[in-house]
């Protein structure tokens, strides 16, 4: 299995690391998607089949909690999560297919840092999320 950061960083904030919280921060460490507690809790049980889903919803809450994980919500009423420390990037949710595309635009985020100063602010962070359907003459993939 791949080397699971998220169990390295829970011990590093002092988190009491149970098994069970384990094999979730190990799904975790894996997903390269925005995966949601039920999808989580499918992956975690293949690991450990006496998993709950009550416990994969503790523990994200308690990882969320902590800033190891940061929710989302592309308004499929699904709260999703990615980790935290991954490298900065928007998303594209395409509302026919529900696929997720990631991305960074250079001139978006210095125009964000444009309109916080301009408003007398320095940006910190943001978050942008862009609801999207296929231009007509894409072929739909779903
Ligand atoms: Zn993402």
């Amino acid at each position: 299995m791949s080397d699971d950061r998220i169990s390295r960083r829970c011990e590093e904030l002092g988190l009491r690391m149970t098994e069970q919280r384990r094999v979730v921060a190990q799904v975790l460490s894996a997903a390269d998607d925005h995966p949601d507690a039920e999808e989580l809790y499918r992956r975690a049980s293949q690991i450990d089949p006496k998993i709950s889903i009550a416990t994969v919803y503790r523990t994200v809450k308690l990882f969320e909690e902590a800033g190891i994980l940061e929710r989302l919500d592309f308004r499929d009423g699904r709260a999703r999560y990615e980790d935290a420390e991954r490298d900065h990037h928007d998303h594209l949710i395409d509302l026919h297919s529900g696929e997720i595309i990631e991305f960074v635009d250079e001139e978006i985020e210095r125009l964000q840092q444009k309109i916080a100063e301009r408003l007398g602010y320095r940006l910190v962070d943001h978050r942008l999320e862009l609801f999207c359907v296929p231009l007509s003459g894409k072929k739909c993939e779903s």
